[in-house]
Formats: C-alpha cells, structure tokens, sequence
C-alpha cells in the first residue's frame, strides 16, 4: 500500500469493496481533504480519447483528469451514494478537490458521489455496496422474512379454523342445544346444523372465527413463535370490538 505523510488525515485501507480511503484524524465538514489529480486528457485528441481505466474524472465535455497513477491517493475514494464528502470540480483550474461535507471520524470510509452516469453504467448493473445501499437491501431481506412468516402464520391459521370448524360444529351444535333447553333445543339444533351447510359466507365466516378464537389462542402460546401470537392477539382484540 502507498506511503503516506504522517501530517495527512487518511490511510488507505481494506474496505467492503476492495480498497479504499480512510480518516486517521478527525476532519471537520467543509475541510479539503484531498486532489485528485493525474495526466490531463484533451478529448479532441485521438490518443487521449482512446485512453480507457477506471479513474477517468471527466471535468467537461473536452478535458478529462486520469487519475489512474498510484500516487493520486485519491483514487482510493469509493463511491456512496450518501456520502460523506463531495468532489468539488473546477473546469476552469482544471483541478478536482475533494472536501468533507460532514463531519469526518477518525476510522470512517471517506466516499464521495460519482455521479448519476457513473452510477449507472458500473455501479447499477452489479449493485452499488456502499453503507446506505447495503442497509438498503437488508431492510428489504427482513421485511421480505417477516412477509414470509406473516403469510405463513395466516395459512397456519386458516388451516387450523378450517380444522376447528369441522371438529368444533358438533361441539356448537351440542353447547346451543344445551343453553337453549327444551323447546329451543331442536330450533338450536337446526341452527347449528344450518350454519355447517349455508352457502352465506358472511354469516359463516364470521361465526367460525369466534368459535376459533379460543383454541386458536392456546395453540399460539403454545407452540407458536412470538410474532404470531402477536398478530394473533391483535386480530382477537379487533374482534372482541367488533
Ligand atoms: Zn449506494
């Protein structure tokens, strides 16, 4: 790895990505941090324009910094798409400076935007890794799980109300015939009996899922994860006020 200058406030070092840039000491928001810098590159030149690596730091449509020599340090600055610095690019004095827009901690990856082009031509196509894109993407992966166990969880649950209302019809059917006592009993009993076979699913549905409330609940203290018991709680409390 290069030598650099004890006064510098950056080494370089191994980063997610390969290597990359950074902070030694503490550098405060609005700090030049570093050139970057290399051979000018006269676009209107044949030979420059086939010139074709990596570190190509276009400054405008004719002049272009390649910065693909080892001692412009700053070529080791990686990209993120919510950086810590910013290329402060003067066409003009044909300079590039990079600069801290934050403030800096010692230990910290120093990155700075590529740009929109470049992003999409290298970045896109393989998944930009930077710390906001990775975040990103976990995000996404936990949500996805919890998606998968919430789907899973509800097909449990219907299964097992699906299960409840096969076994629990006769136990309703006897409770009601019980509770209703002599006379009710028969008209009890046709209701129950009425209630397995109506092809009205609102009036169904929603008299199996108070039956199932109960054994359900159990199951979930049970031998169920936590999150479901949770869902499973919630949906009992938006019954019980319905
Ligand atoms: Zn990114």
């Amino acid at each position: 790895m290069p030598a650099i200058p004890a006064n510098k406030p950056y080494r370089v070092g191994r980063s997610r990505t390969g290597l990359g840039l950074f902070a030694t000491q503490p550098i405060k928001k609005g700090t030049k941090i570093i050139r970057y810098f290399g051979r000018l590159l006269d676009s209107r030149k044949k030979k420059d324009d086939a010139i074709e690596n990596k570190y190509l730091f276009e400054l405008n449509d004719r002049w272009t910094i390649d910065g693909s020599m080892r001692k412009n340090l700053a070529r080791y600055i990686n990209h993120a798409c919510k950086p810590n610095a910013e290329s402060d690019v003067r066409p003009r004095k044909r300079t590039v400076i990079i600069r801290a827009i934050k403030n800096i901690e010692p230990g910290e990856e120093i990155n700075y935007d590529y740009g929109t082009d470049y992003f999409k031509a290298y970045l896109k196509p393989i998944g930009c890794k930077c710390d906001a894109c990775e975040k990103k993407r976990k995000k996404k992966r936990a949500e996805a799980r919890a998606e998968k166990l919430r789907l899973k969880a509800k097909a449990e649950r219907k299964a097992q109300k699906a299960a409840e209302k096969l076994a629990g019809g006769k136990d309703a059917a006897k409770k009601k015939a019980g509770a209703a006592k002599g006379n009710g009993a028969a008209k009890a009993n046709g209701e129950a009996k009425a209630n397995g076979k109506l092809p009205n699913g609102e009036g169904l549905n929603g008299h199996g899922a108070a039956l199932g409330a109960k054994p359900t609940a159990r199951k979930a203290r049970g031998a169920k994860p936590a999150i479901v018991a949770e869902t499973q709680a919630t949906e009992q409390q938006s019954h019980a006020s319905a």
